[in-house]
């Protein structure tokens, strides 16, 4: 593996605070709002009398969440501080700083933590985002990777999963089901390795899919031009779970119903082309499987004249009494009842 061409320096060898002194003593702070950051018992941040502050957490957990034989650590700590902006930016919020905890096994070397670390480092200087502390302890199992985000946003622009009103319309931001037609393209690959070592994987014209799967970004560009146009979405979530699940969330926050026109889901060509492969009916890919970090919001009628001449807006459908419930109109007119899948319906029906 590509940790063991490099040096290997043990973590024991280091102690706790060498580690953390190697990981992060090369990070600058740039949100004004971060006012001490890593080195004291706990960060201190000021932000504007004028903003809300907004806060959520993930976790990340080998095995669970992702697989090292196929998820380079590098682009495991770019995608957990993503997954985490990303949920900043589904409350049309700014992600300021970041806390990483993290718990090693002795499996891992210095290099394969500061593999890691570049990736949060990376992430954070793209989006502008201060890494401002931390935890460091010792796993007896697997690798397991706390994010907690801070953000800020004026108040009247913060978008929850609850303001949606009938008729207004469903628009989500770009192509979905491809970072689960890349996992589904390094499972296979993973399997064929393992009954045939050496093997090199065969991935050529599909690196899209891979990039959607292991390098996803968070739609900051996204919550700008809402910014930019001037338009505040009546609710918003981001698309982690797929979008079926997601879809279901803003109708039950706000107890509505909703057409979700089947034809208008944005799919990449190289996506059908994978549920082709794998005998899986396109759309299932879009509404069942997850990590696309898109954003799926819903919008006033009347606001329509503000996204129609971007690309980053599209419509696919629109939203109904609760009474009608959340359904699929499909390609010959037929209601289909939306449910939430999710990861492990479509894993389990893989195996059937
Ligand atoms: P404590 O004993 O109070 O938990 P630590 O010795 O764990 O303090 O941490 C010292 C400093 O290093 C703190 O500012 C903490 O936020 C930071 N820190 C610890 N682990 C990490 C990490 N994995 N990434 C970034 N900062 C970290
Ligand atoms: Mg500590």
């Amino acid at each position: 593996m590509f940790e063991e061409r490099k040096k290997r320096t043990e973590i024991s060898e280091l102690g706790e605070f060498k580690l953390i002194d190697l990981l992060t003593n090369d990070i600058k702070n740039k949100q004004s709002s971060t006012i001490t950051g890593i080195g004291d018992d706990a960060a201190i941040l000021q932000f504007k009398a004028d903003e809300q502050i907004l806060v959520s957490t993930d976790l990340l957990v080998e095995g669970v969440h992702f697989n090292l034989s196929y998820a380079p650590l590098m682009h495991l700590g770019y995608k957990a501080a993503i997954v985490n902006f990303s949920d900043m930016a589904a409350m049309n919020a700014t992600p300021t700083q970041i806390t990483v905890g993290l718990a090693l096994s002795n499996r891992f070397s210095l290099e394969a933590v500061q593999e890691l670390y570049a990736g949060f480092k990376l992430a954070c200087e793209k989006y502008n985002v201060d890494l401002v502390g931390g935890d460091t302890t010792s796993s007896t199992s697997g690798l397991m990777i706390s994010v907690n985000v801070i953000g800020k946003a004026k108040k009247e622009k913060i978008t929850k999963r609850s303001g949606a009103k009938q008729g207004d319309l469903l628009v989500t931001t770009g192509d979905l089901g491809a970072a689960y037609a890349g996992l589904l393209l390094l499972e296979r690959e993973r399997k064929v390795f393992e009954e045939t070592p050496g093997v090199q994987p065969e991935f050529s014209g599909f690196e899209y899919l891979l990039e959607r799967q292991l390098k996803p970004e968070a739609r900051m560009d996204v919550v700008r031009k809402l910014a930019e146009i001037e338009l505040v979405p009546t609710s918003m979530i981001d698309i982690s779970d797929g979008l079926a699940s997601e879809i279901l969330h803003l109708c039950k926050h706000s107890k509505l119903g909703c057409h979700l026109y089947e034809e208008k889901i944005p799919m990449d060509p190289l996506t059908n082309q994978v549920a082709d492969m794998f005998e899986i009916h396109p759309a299932t890919l879009a509404l069942s499987g997850g990590e696309d970090y898109e954003l799926l919001m819903t919008i006033k009628q009347e606001d329509y004249e503000k996204i129609k001449d971007h690309a980053a807006f599209i419509i696919i459908g629109h939203m109904m009494d609760e009474g009608t419930g959340a359904q699929m109109i499909n390609a010959i007119d037929q209601a289909i009842p939306i449910r939430a899948q999710g990861w492990d319906g479509l894993k389990n029906q893989d195996k059937k």
